[in-house]
């Protein structure tokens, strides 16, 4: 079955609210195994939610709304979805009692206007809400199947539970399993890794796609079978390619961050750290990953005082963390320092050194740090390096 999400809300498109429904039903669809082609946002305009409907339509079977249903007249979502199917609306008293009973055990009288949330389209099956006033719906037609949710994000997710899962698996027959497993890596461009999984980002089951993060890559591999025992096998046998081709780039099935942490965890080992500018972006990535700061035993944020080149930087990097690992008796220590001045295409030379008790290991990159994300590189090469001693892995 092929699906399309569509969120409604004109506070969407505004940027005020975020549309995380979507984000949520597309999550859920996947592990149900419904293929999910394309997600669309439209505001509270009848015309607008009709023409989206019909669009999405004419390409997948399924399509679910979200947001819209509430009592006041800026939330036209039934109408929307009437239009769609040139229905009229319908009146239904079981409904309207249902909506005056939710009021009155919450010791209120229902006001008039939530009057219009007792319409749906004509011949619609409605799902009750025991969430909220806004009862949801299905509409079930030849052009194809339309689910409509309340936006307010725990109702829609109560609904889906508990109402649209077993819809979809008891009446429409969706029992396939989806599962997406994560790999971490870095090390390697964007382009050198395409090149290396090519084929595999061919296949059609499992599927195989790279998010790129400042030097960090997330290989999702998905895999659709008919039980999870299957899913799981298809999923091993992309791992086990990948693994065989990315070796040490391969930085876990956790972010680098997380798994540098858990690496000293494990050895019981403890970091010290000097930071040789007040952006500190080995700190600000450890901070990240619940319990990091745990593994940290000192850190000096240093900021240059004056003009240091990249020769100079490198000495920086390395007495940083060698005086850090003194002051706090600490075996490992970590040394960022970029140089004062980008060069003239606008990269700085950052220096990075480990200090261990086997001797330092030292790297220098050139980075934009003109932009915010540049420093999360820096993090990205410090803890790298430290991942690959952690592991016995040369630099
Ligand atoms: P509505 O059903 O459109 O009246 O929305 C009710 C509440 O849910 C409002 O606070 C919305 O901002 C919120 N909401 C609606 N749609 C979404 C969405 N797609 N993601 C997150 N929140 C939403
Ligand atoms: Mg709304």
């Amino acid at each position: 079955m092929d699906a399309e999400i569509i969120a409604i809300g004109s506070e969407l498109l505004l940027g005020t609210t975020i549309d995380t429904n979507s984000a949520y039903l597309a999550r859920e669809l996947a592990a149900a195994g419904v293929n999910l082609f394309r997600k669309s946002v439209v505001g509270d305009n009848a015309e607008r939610i009709a023409q989206a409907i019909r669009e999405a339509l004419a390409r997948a079977d399924l399509v679910i709304c979200t947001g819209g249903l509430g009592p006041t007249l800026d939330d036209v979502t039934r109408e929307g979805v009437a239009l769609a199917f040139g229905r009229p609306l319908e009146f239904r008293q079981d409904l309207l009692d249902q909506i005056r009973e939710r009021f009155s055990a919450m010791g209120r009288t229902m006001s008039e206007s939530n009057r219009r949330q007792a319409f749906v389209p004509a011949g619609a099956r409605a799902i009750a809400n025991p969430r909220g006033t806004a009862p949801a719906f299905i509409v079930e037609d030849p052009m194809g199947t339309v689910i409509v949710l309340p936006g307010v994000p725990y109702e829609m997710r109560y609904l889906f539970e508990h109402a649209v899962l077993p819809y979809l698996r008891d009446e429409r027959g969706v029992t396939d399993v989806i599962l997406v497993k994560t790999l971490h890596a870095t090390g390697l461009g964007e382009s050198v890794i395409g090149e290396l999984l090519a084929d595999l980002m061919q296949q059609e089951n499992p599927t195989l796609g790279i998010s790129a993060k400042q030097a960090r890559y997330e290989l999702r591999i998905g895999a659709r079978a008919s039980s999870r025992a299957a899913a799981e096998a298809l999923i091993a046998s992309a791992e086990a390619a990948i693994r065989e081709r990315l070796g040490p780039h391969l930085t876990g099935d956790a972010p680098l961050a997380e798994t540098v942490v858990r690496l000293l965890q494990e050895r019981a080992l403890s970091l010290a750290l000097f930071e040789g500018a007040a952006a500190a972006p080995i700190y600000r990535a450890l901070a990240r990953v619940s319990g990091g700061l745990d593994q940290l035993r000192g850190l000096v944020v240093q900021p240059l005082a004056g003009p240091v080149d990249e020769a100079a930087a490198a000495a920086l990097a390395l007495t940083g963390a060698t005086s850090a690992a003194e002051r706090w008796g600490c075996p490992l220590a970590l040394g960022a320092q970029p140089a004062s001045e980008p060069d003239p295409s606008g990269l700085t030379a950052v220096c990075v050194a480990l200090v261990t008790p086997e001797g330092s290991r030292e790297v220098t990159r050139r980075y934009d740090l003109r932009q915010p994300e540049g420093w999360e590189f820096v993090a990205t090469l410090a803890l790298d390096l430290t991942r690959r001693y952690l592991l016995g892995a040369p630099a």
